[in-house]
């Protein structure tokens, strides 16, 4: 049998040569002494294209949206998000377990809401009984929706709401990059929407680890501390954002063809299992497909044993991921695998 197709995620991606090649090169130092050129040169570079002031290299998504998160909530208050959201599900109880942060959440369709569900949830000032909302968490493109970019006239009339409401905002854009290829919305025009913005450099973008979180200068001043006492201050970690750079040189454009991939597996699903999923609504890179009756996990082991490789994520969920390390025929191929499945 041939390799399997590896489609249960894009976080899969292993450097290419050329990124071996340039996180060799890289000049290097301490960065807790403030000295790593290459790290300096990253958080400069990835503020400026999303239109902040400065940035903080983080190891994981998980800590920048910790940090971005905490940069504008403090312990007892909320931020609000969706239900589905990567901070709610998926970072392990942080915000709360180590920050003191609560939350509550909106439901939505594919991970997209609307301002009047964002407005009747807004708590700012709740007083002496009441949890008091100190920011909402938009996440872009929504992970668990199925890689849905938000509209960006919905994230302008929620900067809006937020605005006049005295509520701050934080974007997880882990894949952010993705929404700015589907649409060709300037980075910098989703960035300046949001007081700290997280990216990530280890999905898609091909990085083997690295994130950036951006704010104004002095958020990032303290939120520099905090990664410190989280246990995350680098040493001469240049190479990895040497890597993360040349993902911005090398891997931005090129997520256009993981998401045709992607809409050319979600085809082939349809043309054998039309229930299981719309192609027009895959967006991007992530293709998420209802199993029906059967059970996700069930689905994503039969898919396994005819070589190709998809999570179970929910109960009758599963998601495939399209990515750099998987060429658009073998795309093709497990869409039309795993429709024989889910159409029988
Ligand atoms: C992957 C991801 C993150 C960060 O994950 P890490 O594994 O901690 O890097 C954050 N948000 C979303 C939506 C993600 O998909």
């Amino acid at each position: 049998m041939s390799e399997p197709v590896d489609l249960r995620s894009d976080t899969l991606t292993r450097p290419t040569p050329g990124m071996i090649e340039a996180m060799g090169r890289a000049p290097v130092g301490d960065d807790v002494y403030a000295e790593d050129p290459s790290i300096a040169a990253l958080e400069a570079r990835v503020a400026e294209l999303l239109g902040h002031e400065a940035g903080l290299f983080c190891v994981t998504g998980s800590m920048s949206n910790l940090l971005g998160v905490r940069a504008l909530v403090g312990p007892g208050e909320e931020v609000l998000c969706d239900r589905d959201a990567h901070i709610a599900r998926a970072e392990m109880g942080a915000h709360g377990a180590l920050h003191g942060i609560t939350m509550r959440t909106w439901p939505s369709a594919r991970g997209v809401t609307t301002v009047d569900d964002i407005a009747s949830m807004l708590a700012p000032d709740a007083g002496p009984y009441l949890v008091s909302t100190a920011a909402v968490a938009l996440e872009n493109t929504h992970n668990f929706g199925g890689g849905t970019v938000q509209p960006l006239d919905h994230l302008q009339a929620v900067h809006a709401l937020c605005r006049d409401a005295g509520v701050r905002l934080h974007l997880d854009g882990a894949r952010l990059w993705n929404a700015h290829v589907a649409t060709g919305v300037d980075l910098a025009t989703y960035g300046r929407l949001f007081d700290t913005v997280s990216v990530c450099f280890s999905k898609g973008m091909g990085a083997p680890v690295g994130s950036v979180l951006v704010s104004d200068a002095s958020t990032i001043a303290e939120a520099r501390v905090r990664r410190k006492r989280l246990g995350g201050g680098w040493r001469q970690a240049g190479g990895l954002a040497a890597a993360c750079a040349y993902a911005l040189d090398h891997h931005v454009d090129r997520l256009a063809d993981d998401h045709a991939a992607a809409r050319a597996f979600a085809e082939e699903v349809a043309a054998r299992a039309p229930q299981a999923i719309d192609p027009a609504a895959v967006e991007t890179n992530i293709v998420v497909l209802d199993t029906g009756s059967r059970r996700g996990g069930d689905v994503a082991l039969a898919a396994a044993e005819r070589g190709v490789l998809i999570s179970g994520l929910g109960p009758h969920m599963v998601r495939a991921v399209t990515h750099l390390g998987v060429a658009a025929e073998a795309c093709r191929r497990a869409g039309r695998v795993v429709g024989e499945l889910l159409g029988a």
